[in-house]
């Protein structure tokens, strides 16, 4: 027997024992997971920097720092969000009383990709165990480090029978995915997501697709031009851009472009200095193939600022690009790296027609003081989440589920949305046996007035 049809069957054995449903368990399970994380910070933050080139300082804020808090966020909420909740129950069934039980799926597969390697795989098993779910975590095979440490983490902490780290490549994961799970959470590609899709459909396992695609960026006349410029230039070069949720392109009021570009590269030297390729807290390519496919796409339009890069350390300058049309390769794909494309509008609904021709996007970010727009945005275009004034940072909260809609993706997570994403939501109704309405037992006689007067 192969060892994920093997892993499987234990944890199934183990979810039938109930003890993973067990409240007392979860909490237990989630401490552990914090104290795990915290005994192992150093080498998190190694494996970080030897994967991707992260400073402490950005290992921490996005992805150990991050953990903690959806942890104890979790643990400070879980005994409420386990409770049974009462519901109405209407005439027509009088006399009863209605409620919305959870229950865990059972084991679930957590798919991550290698950007956020750490807090993308761990993430959503702070949900899974909250709602009182095994798990196996498939780890991405680029971010080797980053996996490593993680299985290290689990295997340390946890009995593979509740928990499992399963290391590989897509073949490792095509043959988790001949399985039954009782919940797919996959966090990658929008091409790898339809595969998992069509994969879980051979069980009807439902999904998560955490995705990706183009989010654009709209800066328009009446925006605070510097603030705008830095919060790009932050959220572009966070990860070296290797970020779902990072600005791909920007669209900028035509007035205010070469404003905007000016202040926008003073930021680039003011964050990563004359020569980001040799600033230690700037982010590498995560390998070649996508160190040369950047390369590749900045051979069109015309390099503004940076465009340096080193093959050596697989780093590329946080680079801005003019004279990009929608037909450029780069307007053709999700960029995942430091290239900034910049296109210009002359009012809003020129701006809005560039967006809503892509697919719908993980995230959408509106530079403004106009309240109008602001609304007419959110109003007319469809995306994930995202920011009025600022990049990447409404992900950044357990008070809000983030997730995609369309091709970015299906269902959402952090906070309470994880509890939910895990958890089936059971109704039952409790009827009483005091008193036996006889209006919905034949002979159905003269009792269609009075059912439509119960039923409107
Ligand atoms: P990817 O889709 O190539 O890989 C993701 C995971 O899927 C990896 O673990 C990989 O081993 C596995 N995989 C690859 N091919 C497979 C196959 N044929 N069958 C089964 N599994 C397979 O994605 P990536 O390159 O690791 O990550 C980048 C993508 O992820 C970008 O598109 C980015 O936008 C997206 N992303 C989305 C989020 C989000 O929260 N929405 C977060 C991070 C990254």
């Amino acid at each position: 027997m192969c060892i994920s049809k093997k892993v499987i069957q234990k944890q199934r054995s183990f979810f039938e024992t109930g003890k993973s449903k067990d409240i007392g368990f979860r909490i237990e399970k989630l401490k552990t997971l914090k104290k795990a994380v915290i005994e192992n910070e150093k080498e998190i933050m190694e494996a970080l920097k030897n994967d991707l080139n992260k400073s402490p300082f950005e290992s921490y804020a996005t992805e150990i720092g991050f953990l903690l808090e959806e942890i104890n966020y979790t643990i400070k909420h879980i005994s409420k969000w386990v409770k049974p909740k009462k519901v109405k129950s209407s005439l027509k069934h009088f006399p009863s009383s209605s409620y919305i039980y959870t229950e865990p799926y059972g084991v679930i597969l957590i798919i991550a990709p290698w950007n956020y390697p750490f807090q993308l795989a761990l993430s959503p098993l702070v949900g899974a165990i909250a709602a009182g779910n095994c798990s196996i975590i498939k780890p991405s095979e680029y971010s080797q480090h980053t996996s490593a440490i993680l299985d290290k983490l689990i295997r340390e902490n946890f009995d593979e029978s509740f928990i499992t780290v399963v290391r590989g490549g897509r073949e490792v994961a095509q043959k988790l995915l001949d399985e039954k799970f009782d919940y797919i959470f996959f966090t990658g590609s929008v091409q790898v997501g339809k595969i998992i899709m069509e994969a879980a459909s051979k069980h009807l396992t439902p999904v998560t697709l955490e995705l990706g695609g183009k989010s654009p960026c709209i800066v328009d006349e009446t925006a605070n031009i510097d603030l705008a410029a830095k919060r790009i230039i932050w959220g572009k070069s966070l990860n070296a851009g290797q970020t779902c949720v990072a600005p791909d392109y920007l669209l900028v009021q035509k007035n205010m472009k070469d404003k905007l570009i000016n202040k926008m590269s003073e930021y680039i030297t003011k964050f990563y200095g004359t020569d980001p390729l040799t600033n230690k807290q700037y982010p590498k390519i995560i390998n070649e193939k996508h160190f040369n496919r950047l390369l590749k796409l900045m051979e069109n339009g015309n390099i503004v600022c940076g465009g340096q890069y080193t093959d050596e350390t697989m780093h590329i300058a946080p680079t801005i690009i003019d004279g990009v049309t929608l037909e450029s390769p780069i307007m053709q794909e999700e960029i995942f790296g430091p290239l900034l494309p910049v296109l210009e509008f002359e009012n809003l609904n020129q701006a809005l027609t560039v967006v809503n021709k892509y697919p719908k996007p993980l995230a959408l970010y509106l530079f403004t003081n106009d309240k109008q727009k602001e609304k007419y945005v959110i109003n007319n275009t469809s995306f994930g989440g995202g920011c009025i004034n600022d990049t990447i940072i409404h992900l950044a909260t357990p008070h809000m589920p983030f997730g995609g809609v369309g091709e970015s993706g299906m269902g959402a997570y952090h906070g309470k949305a994880s509890f939910d994403t895990f958890s089936h939501k059971k109704s039952v109704m409790k009827k009483s046996n005091i008193l036996d309405v006889p209006l919905k037992y034949p002979p159905f006689e003269d009792d269609l007035r009075l059912l439509k007067k119960v039923m409107k």
